[in-house]
């Protein structure tokens, strides 16, 4: 999992991170991180791009007899 090292605002370390959640387009499965600073109240948010035929491969193996 990605974690993020600081806030981009303050540098602090002090943060909390909220529940993951997921978009899947067409081509893409975008997982969303999403942090608040606990020292200055900012939130922020890290992206993550999947390329969504890897994970449809993926769950689509295990179902393959
Ligand atoms: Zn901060």
């Amino acid at each position: 999992m990605a974690e993020p090292i600081m806030c981009p605002y303050c540098g602090g370390t002090n943060l909390f991170q909220e529940d993951d959640y997921g978009i899947e387009l067409d081509y893409e499965y975008w997982t969303i991180h999403h942090w608040d600073c606990l020292d200055c109240s900012e939130s922020f948010d890290k992206i993550e791009v999947l390329p969504a035929s890897s994970a449809f491969e993926e769950s689509h193996e295990s179902t393959i007899h």
